[in-house]
C-alpha cells in the first residue's frame, strides 16, 4: 500500500514541479493547481491502465468453463496491483484444486452407484429423471441419452407403481413386472421410493424374481410334504381310533395292525428321502479320493431289486444284470448307491410282472463311464419328461404310493448326479419302456485294478 502512496505523491510532485516551472509573474497559485491536477490526472491514468489490465485478466479466468489450473498469462503489475493479482490467482487456484476434488468425489459417487447391484434413479421434485445407473437402465428398459428429464410415470407405466408413486406413502416397496418380463420368463422388480432433500427422490429397485421362484419352491415343498404326511396320518389315527373304540376279533385286529404297519412304513420311507435330499444339499461335494468299485454296487443294486420284485410281482419280473468292466467311481458310496438303486427299483416298480428290466455298466469310448437301466414298462409321455427330476412330481400317483414312492427318487438321482458331475439322460416312449442313464465323467473312472 506504500507503493501506492508512493506513486500518487510522485505523480504529485511531478505535477506540482512542472507548474511551478512553468508558472507566469503572478500565476504561480494557479499554475501549480493545475500542475498538481494533471500529476493526479496521471496517476488516475496509470492506476486505470494497470486496473483494466487485472480486470481483463480476471474476466478472461471467469469465462474459462472447465475448472483447470488458473491461466499462467498473468498481468505483469507492480506495487498493490502485483499482491492483487498474486492473492486472487491463489484464490482462483483453491477455487479450482476444490472444484476438482469435489468432480473427482462425484464421479467416484457416481461409479460406486453404477456399480450397485440395484437399480438407482434420482428424481427431481417434478419426478423428472436426473440420473439412472445402468441396472436401472435394464429394470425399466430406460434410454439414459433419451430419458433424461422426462418424467418417470410416462416411463413406468404399470398401474400399480403410478399408485404407488402418487400415493406418497412410500414406507414399504411394490412390486412390478420388469422391462423383459414375458409370460415364459416373468421378471419381478422389488421398486422403493426414499424422499430427500426439497422433495426429490431416490427410487431402488432390485430383480426379486429368484427369491420370488425360491419362495413359491418353499411353499409348494412345505404344501407338498404336508400332504404326503396327512394321508398315512388320517389312516394311523382312523385305525387307532377304531382299536381303541371297538371289541375286535385276533384276525381283524392283525390285519388292522399290518395296515397301520403300512402307513408308518410310508412316512418313514418319505422321511428318509427327505433327510437324503437335505443331505445332498448341505454337505459339501465329494472329493475324488474315495473310489467305489462299480460291481459291489450293481451287485447291490440287483439284491434290492429281486426283494423288491418278489414283493411287488407275484409272477416276478425278468431281470438281467451286466456288471461290465471293473470298474471304479470316484465318490460318496450312499449316494451312488441312493441314485442307481431308485433307478434300478423305479424300472422294477413301474413294469408290469413278468416284464424285463435289464441294468448294466460299461465303459464308452472316451473314458465315461456309463450306467443303464431299460425296462419295458408303460413308457413315459415326452411333456413329463423335463419334470420329471422336480420333488413330488409324478406321473402315475397310485402306482406309485401303491409301490412305496415317494415322488423323490428321481430328484435325489439328479441332486447325486450333479454331485458327482455325471448327466442323467431319459429316453422314454409311452408303450415302448423307459431307459435312464447316468454318465459318470472320464476324470471320476479308473479300472478296478488301478486301485
Ligand atoms: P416315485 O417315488 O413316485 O417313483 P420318482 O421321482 O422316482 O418318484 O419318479 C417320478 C415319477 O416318474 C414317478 O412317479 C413315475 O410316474 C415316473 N417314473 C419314474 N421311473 C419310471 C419308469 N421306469 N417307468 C415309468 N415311469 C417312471
Amino acid at each position: 500500500m506504500i507503493n501506492r502512496w508512493i506513486a500518487f505523491t510522485a505523480c504529485m510532485l511531478a505535477g506540482g514541479a512542472l507548474g511551478w516551472l512553468t508558472a507566469a509573474k503572478g500565476g504561480l497559485a494557479w499554475s501549480l493547481g493545475v500542475g498538481l491536477g494533471l500529476g493526479a490526472l496521471m496517476w488516475l491514468m496509470i492506476d486505470s491502465l494497470y486496473l483494466g489490465r487485472l480486470l481483463r485478466w480476471l474476466r478472461a479466468e471467469q469465462g474459462r468453463e472447465a475448472p483447470a489450473m488458473v491461466s499462467s498469462q498473468l498481468p505483469r503489475l507492480p506495487g498493490v496491483w502485483e499482491e492483487v493479482v498474486d492473492r486472487t490467482r491463489r484464490l482462483l487456484m483453491n477455487r479450482d484444486q476444490q472444484l476438482q476434488e469435489s468432480q473427482a468425489r462425484l464421479d467416484e459417487f457416481l461409479a460406486a452407484m453404477q456399480a450397485s447391484p440395484s437399480g438407482v434413479v434420482l428424481l427431481d421434485a417434478q419426478g423428472r429423471i436426473e440420473w439412472c445407473n445402468q441396472m436401472a437402465t435394464q429394470h425399466f428398459g430406460f434410454d439414459v441419452q433419451r430419458d433424461v428429464m422426462q418424467h418417470i410415470a410416462n416411463l413406468v407405466r404399470e398401474p400399480a407403481f403410478k399408485a404407488y408413486l402418487a400415493s406418497g406413502n412410500y414406507s414399504h416397496d411394490v412390486v412390478i413386472p420388469g422391462s423383459l418380463s414375458t409370460p415364459a420368463r416373468p421378471v419381478k422388480l422389488s421398486v422403493h421410493v426414499h424422499s430427500y432433500g426439497k422433495g426429490r427422490k431416490l427410487l431402488l429397485s432390485r430383480d426379486i424374481t429368484a427369491v420370488e421362484l425360491a419362495e413359491a419352491m418353499r411353499r409348494d415343498f412345505v404344501a407338498n410334504v404336508s400332504h404326503e404326511i396327512r394321508t398315512p396320518l388320517t389312516v394311523l389315527s382312523g385305525f387307532i381310533e377304531t382299536l381303541q373304540t371297538l371289541p375286535l376279533e385276533e384276525p381283524e385286529r392283525a390285519r388292522y395292525l399290518a395296515l397301520m404297519a403300512q402307513q408308518s412304513q410310508r412316512m418313514q420311507t418319505l422321511v428318509n428321502d427327505l433327510l437324503t435330499l437335505s443331505r445332498l444339499e448341505g454337505s459339501p461335494f465329494p472329493g475324488a479320493n474315495d473310489w467305489i468299485t462299480t460291481s459291489a454296487l450293481l451287485a447291490q443294486c440287483e439284491q434290492e431289486a429281486r426283494a423288491l420284485s418278489a414283493v411287488i410281482a407275484p409272477r416276478g419280473h425278468r431281470l438281467e444284470f451286466d456288471a461290465g468292466p471293473a470298474c471304479e467311481i470316484a465318490g460318496v458310496q450312499t449316494e451312488l448307491y441312493s441314485a442307481m438303486s431308485n433307478l434300478v427299483t423305479n424300472a422294477v416298480r413301474y413294469t408290469p410282472e413278468t416284464g424285463l428290466v435289464s441294468v448294466s455298466w460299461k465303459l464308452l469310448e472316451d473314458g465315461r463311464g456309463q450306467f443303464e437301466v431299460r425296462d419295458t414298462g408303460p413308457g413315459i409321455e415326452p411333456q413329463h419328461l423335463p419334470r420329471l427330476t422336480e420333488r413330488f412330481y409324478r406321473i402315475d400317483r397310485s402306482r406309485s404310493r401303491e409301490t412305496g414312492g415317494t415322488g423323490l427318487g428321481l430328484a435325489i438321482v439328479k441332486h447325486v448326479a450333479q454331485r458327482h458331475g455325471a448327466e442323467l439322460h431319459i429316453d422314454s416312449q409311452p408303450g415302448h419302456g423307459s431307459r435312464f442313464l447316468l454318465i459318470f465323467p472320464a476324470a471320476r473312472i479308473r479300472p478296478a485294478h488301478a486301485a
